[in-house]
C-alpha cells in the first residue's frame, strides 16, 4: 500500500514498569460519575444513567508535558480522573466479565473547554468543541494489573499550585468501574489500546497560563501538567 502522505504515528503512553509503550485506540470519556460533582452542575445523580463522550486519540498528553492555554475558550478546566486502559477486545460483557479485560489503570485529566461545554449544553448541540480539543487527555503511565490489582477504591486528589482542589475516593463513583465498562461494551465492540476516562469528582475549576496541575491516585502515583500561554497558531504546516 503507499499512501499519499505518512500516516499519522500511533498515539501511545509509557507503560510503568517497562520499556513499552501502550497503543491508543480511542479514548472514551465518562460523564457525571460523581454524585457531588452531578450536583455541582445542576444535575440529579440518581436520575440520568451514565453516558460517553469521546476525544481523538492524538489528544493525548504524557505526564510531564505542558499544555498550551487553547483556542476559543476563556474557561480551560482540569478534571481529575481515573483512567481504565483496555487490552483485550469485548462486546455485550457483564459486570462479571469485563474486570478480564483490564490491561491497566492510569492517572488522567479530562482538559475541558467548559465554556464551550456549557454552550452546548444550553442549545442540546454536542459536546466535541468542549471536551475533544488538541492536548486535551492527559494520562500517566498505564500501571499493569497484574502489579496494582483492580482500582476500586483509592484516594484521587487534584492540586493547582499545590492547593488541593479535588479530594475524593474512586469508590464514590455513582457507577463502578464493571458498571461502566459493560455499558461501554453493549455501546461499541471495545478494543485493545482503548482508554476510558471515569469521570471527575467535584471541585472541577479553571486553569491559566502559568499554573501546575497535578493530579495524584493512590497506588498510581501523580502526573503533572504546566500550563502555558495560548500559542499564535496560525499556520500551514509543510
Ligand atoms: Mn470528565
Amino acid at each position: 500500500m503507499k499512501f499519499a502522505f505518512p500516516p499519522m504515528p500511533i498515539p501511545s503512553v509509557s507503560i510503568a514498569g517497562t520499556d513499552e509503550r501502550f497503543p491508543i485506540r480511542r479514548i472514551f470519556c465518562c460523564g457525571r460519575n460523581y454524585a457531588e460533582h452531578a450536583r455541582e452542575f445542576g444535575r440529579d445523580p440518581n436520575v440520568s444513567p451514565p453516558f460517553f463522550f469521546t476525544k481523538p486519540a492524538d489528544a493525548i498528553v504524557e505526564d510531564g508535558e505542558s499544555v498550551a492555554y487553547p483556542s476559543l475558550t476563556e474557561n480551560f478546566h482540569f478534571e481529575g480522573e481515573l483512567v481504565v486502559a483496555l487490552g483485550k477486545s469485548g462486546a455485550d460483557l457483564g459486570e462479571d466479565e469485563v474486570l478480564d479485560c483490564v490491561y491497566g489503570y492510569a492517572v488522567g485529566n479530562d482538559l475541558t473547554r467548559r465554556d464551550i461545554q456549557m454552550a452546548a449544553i444550553k442549545v442540546g448541540m454536542p459536546w466535541d468543541w468542549g471536551k475533544a480539543f488538541d492536548r486535551s487527555a492527559v494520562c500517566g503511565p498505564i500501571h499493569k494489573v497484574e502489579d496494582v490489582g483492580h482500582v476500586l477504591n483509592a484516594r484521587l486528589k487534584l492540586f493547582v499550585n499545590g492547593e488541593v482542589r479535588q479530594d475524593t475516593d474512586v469508590a464514590d463513583m455513582v457507577w463502578s468501574v464493571p458498571k461502566i465498562l459493560s455499558l461501554l461494551s453493549q455501546a461499541v465492540r471495545f478494543e485493545p489500546g482503548d482508554l476510558v476516562y471515569t469521570g471527575t469528582p467535584a471541585g472541577v475549576g479553571a486553569l491559566v497560563p502559568g499554573d501546575v496541575c497535578v493530579v495524584s491516585i493512590e497506588g498510581l502515583g501523580e502526573i503533572s501538567t504546566t500550563i502555558t500561554e495560548r500559542e499564535v497558531r496560525r499556520d500551514v504546516a509543510a
